[in-house]
């Protein structure tokens, strides 16, 4: 691939907008502390030379109160003379603006008497400094000398031009300039490389999350993120991974359990279907039947279907209820005639089966629940405790409330008990014990109670049976009086 085409991913990086962003904010910071110093230093100078300006001014005054007009004539040369005359001079003029006496000149051709300067120093009366910058070495030598002049009076009648060269202080500044500018280039090349460094080490264990994500397929679940604890302490981005692979393990989850019930879904529609087509082949290719074999097969087939159709119809309400789409009608339920009218209703299959069945509730036992569903749920523990207690056996449903506010529904049954191992297997969908495969059922019953119970806030589970003489089976519907957190 071209570097040309490379060029606009590189821009859109993090690390590169980072880094960029980084050494902007270092570009500007520099340039403002270095603004500040600057003018500080550069003020500071000025202020030196101004003082020694008017310090020479003072000088002036204090000798023609002394020695008159002559003693500064010959102050100003002395003192040009002694700093030295291409540094320094000194100007003695009337308020007209007419010179009458000054140092050796020669190097300040340049200058002139600034008359404006002088009129507003007649106005005001107090020191004026002016900064200019005259060629040295003649109007064509090109080399400018920057200067520092003072104009003010040193007698009521006589103004002092005076003029200094600050071409040292200058210097110092454009050195500190170039400093500056040297340091930039090389703090901004570091800055920029670091920044980019930090950024690109920070991102590469986004980058190692971002590798995983892209690994994981439907078939490679397992994949996780690393997690380096550097230092002993969790960060951002371990807290991150640590998250990310939690949600993979919750995804392997789901999508082992949805391969599962899909296995079990084709399974156990398989058998009814298989049965339907048997049905409807004989009605088909057997001759000569008469009218009661016929009903008899669409009996069959209508029996068949109605199994396929609960199946189905139970499964929605399990998925509606665990992706909270049922709709639940809550209402107060009087949870003692529920459990009545459902055992009444399953005397005679007692009975047929010869099983005694005993129930022990007290009366207005009520909660805030779905009345149908909370029936259903009851009802299919019921219907297993009759179907998988052998002929001869006994059946005990009893309710009572508890202290921590909920109310226990029990069916207690002396069929062949469930090892403990599947005590909780038995409640997901689909799953059968091996030693009830040959009684008719769909695996779902359980699945269902569960949904509904947890709906409503309470939990189903399964004991053995007190009773040492049988197997036999506890299953405890728990479900609390008031329960705000239903769906
Ligand atoms: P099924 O339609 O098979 O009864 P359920 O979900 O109601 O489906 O029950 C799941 C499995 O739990 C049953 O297949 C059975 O193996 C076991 N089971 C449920 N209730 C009892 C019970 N009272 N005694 C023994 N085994 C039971």
């Amino acid at each position: 691939m071209s570097l040309k085409k490379n060029l606009p991913d590189f821009f859109r990086t993090i690390a590169f907008r980072m880094s960029t962003w980084y050494t902007l904010i270092f570009f500007l910071c520099s340039c403002a502390l270095f603004a500040v110093f600057y003018v500080v230093v550069e003020n500071t100078l000025k202020d030196q030379v101004d003082r020694e300006l008017s310090q020479q001014a003072g000088a002036f005054s204090r000798v023609i109160q002394r020695r008159g007009m002559a003693g500064a004539r010959n102050l100003a040369i002395a003192e040009a003379r002694a700093a030295g005359e291409k540094k320094i001079f000194f100007r003695l003029l009337y308020p007209s603006g007419e010179v009458f006496a000054s140092s050796y000149m020669s190097h300040w051709k340049g200058i002139d008497v600034d008359e404006i300067l002088v009129k507003k120093l007649m106005i005001h009366k107090t020191p004026l400094f002016e900064s200019i910058a005259v060629n040295s070495g003649g109007p064509d030598s090109g080399r400018k000398q920057r200067i520092r002049l003072l104009y003010t009076f040193i007698a009521p009648r006589v103004i002092l031009q005076t003029g200094i060269v600050t071409d040292v202080s200058f210097q110092f500044l454009g050195t500190l300039q170039k400093v500056f500018l040297v340091y930039l280039v090389c703090s901004l090349f570091l800055c920029s490389v670091s920044a980019w460094l930090l950024v690109k080490k920070a991102l590469g264990r986004v980058e190692t999350i971002r590798k995983t994500a892209q690994e994981i397929t439907g078939t490679n679940l397992a994949q996780r993120v690393p997690v380096t604890f550097s230092g002993n302490a969790v960060d951002e981005l371990d807290e991150l991974a640590g998250t990310f692979n939690r949600m993979l393990d919750r995804i392997a989850h789901l999508v082992s359990s949805m391969q599962q019930m899909n296995d079990d879904i084709a399974h156990d529609l398989k058998s009814p279907l298989t049965r339907i087509r048997g049905l409807a082949e004989l009605s088909l290719t057997q001759q000569n039947q008469g009218v009661s074999e016929y009903q008899a097969m669409a009996a069959g087939v209508i029996e068949e279907s109605d199994r396929l159709l609960d199946m189905i119809n139970t499964m929605l309400v399990i998925s509606r209820a665990d992706a909270g789409e049922e709709e639940f009608d809550m209402e107060r339920v009087d949870v003692s005639s529920l459990i009545q009218d459902a055992c009444e209703l399953f005397v005679p299959v007692a009975e047929d089966k010869n099983i005694s069945c005993a129930v022990d509730i007290p009366s207005g036992l009520a909660l805030q629940a779905d009345k149908r569903m909370i029936q259903r749920a009851f009802s299919n523990i019921l219907d297993n405790a009759l179907k998988y207690t052998p002929a001869g056996g006994r059946v005990d449903v009893t309710a009572f409330k508890t202290n921590e506010k909920f109310i226990h529904i029990q069916v207690a049954d002396t069929g062949p008990g469930i090892p403990l191992q599947y005590a909780d297997r038995i409640f997901d969908r689909f799953f059968r014990l091996d030693a009830s495969r040959a009684t008719q059922g769909s695996g779902l019953g359980l699945s269902l109670a569960r949904t509904i119970v947890e709906k409503h806030g309470g939990d189903i589970s399964v004991a053995p049976a007190n009773d040492q003489k049988s197997s036999g089976s506890i299953f405890t519907i728990r479900l609390p009086y008031c329960n705000p957190g239903v769906i």
